[in-house]
């Protein structure tokens, strides 16, 4: 049985090169075997890149999220074409919009978002997208924009009624540790409803740590937790069910199932 973490911000966990191997190879204790580790910002990407190199189990998006529409730094559009020559570069992410904590203005956050999607479209890459209280302008905008090698709707939580407009574009759906918070109904409705085939799984971490563990800073090793409450709510076995999500990571991906 193997985990696929499909969103880690590993920069964010801790800043320490050694500690951040140490992170690496305590989730793989656990079967965490593969990690995609999300830019946080630009201004860090390179960094936390050349901090993990020997790490090959570790993969990367780049991209700049809402929350630094503001300061994405310069030269950021050619920063990204250059970094994801960068081998185990594999997606361009997180993208989106985040209405909730109004980074800049929503012009510009969509135009960033937009700017966005087409460089993934351009570079043939998939897109993970952020969203909060902004679902009717990312869908709005991804029916026109979405890249051809897809997209996942990371850190899912929306309701039911909104998954099924995201199947229609056939995107995917990452959990994250809030699946496994007693007050979130809507996911466990959803997931219920989704094709197994469209899920992923995803620590998020530092942050959204499942509720066993409420209080700790979040790690990849934790997430083999989420992984058993989701078997539990989807009523599959967990060795099934693991093997289901790294397929589907693969396939995302664009990365061998092995
Ligand atoms: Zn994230």
């Amino acid at each position: 049985m193997q985990y696929f973490d499909t969103h880690a911000h590993l920069g964010l966990i801790v800043d320490d090169p050694i500690e951040q191997l140490i992170v690496i190879q305590e989730a793989r204790q656990v079967c965490v075997n593969r990690i995609v580790s999300i830019c946080n910002s630009l201004h860090d990407f390179a960094q936390v890149y050349e901090n993990l190199k020997s790490a090959s189990n570790v993969y990367h998006s780049v991209g700049v999220s809402p929350s630094e529409v503001q300061n994405p730094g310069k030269g950021w559009l050619q920063l990204i074409e250059q970094s994801v020559q960068y081998p185990r570069v594999v997606a361009i992410g997180e993208i989106g919009l985040d209405y909730y904590r109004k980074f800049g203005d929503k012009k510009s956050q969509i135009e960033l978002f937009i700017t966005q999607l087409d460089i993934a479209t351009k570079l043939n890459l998939p897109v993970i997208i952020h969203n909060r209280d902004a679902g009717h302008d990312v869908l709005d905008i991804l029916r026109d924009r979405l890249p051809p090698k897809g997209g996942v709707l990371h850190c899912y939580s929306e309701d039911g009624a909104y998954a099924q407009k995201a199947l229609d574009l056939n995107l995917f759906f990452s959990f994250a540790g809030n699946l496994t918070y007693k007050n979130a109904k809507n996911l466990h409705e959803t997931i219920s409803v989704l094709p197994v085939d469209r899920i992923l799984i995803e620590s998020e971490s530092p942050f959204m740590v499942p509720a066993d563990y409420r209080g700790k800073r979040n790690m990849p090793k934790y997430l083999p937790i989420t992984a058993r409450y989701m078997a539990n709510m989807i009523d599959m076995e967990e060795d099934a069910l693991a093997a289901q999500l790294w397929e589907n990571s693969c396939k995302f991906f664009g990365l061998p199932n092995e």
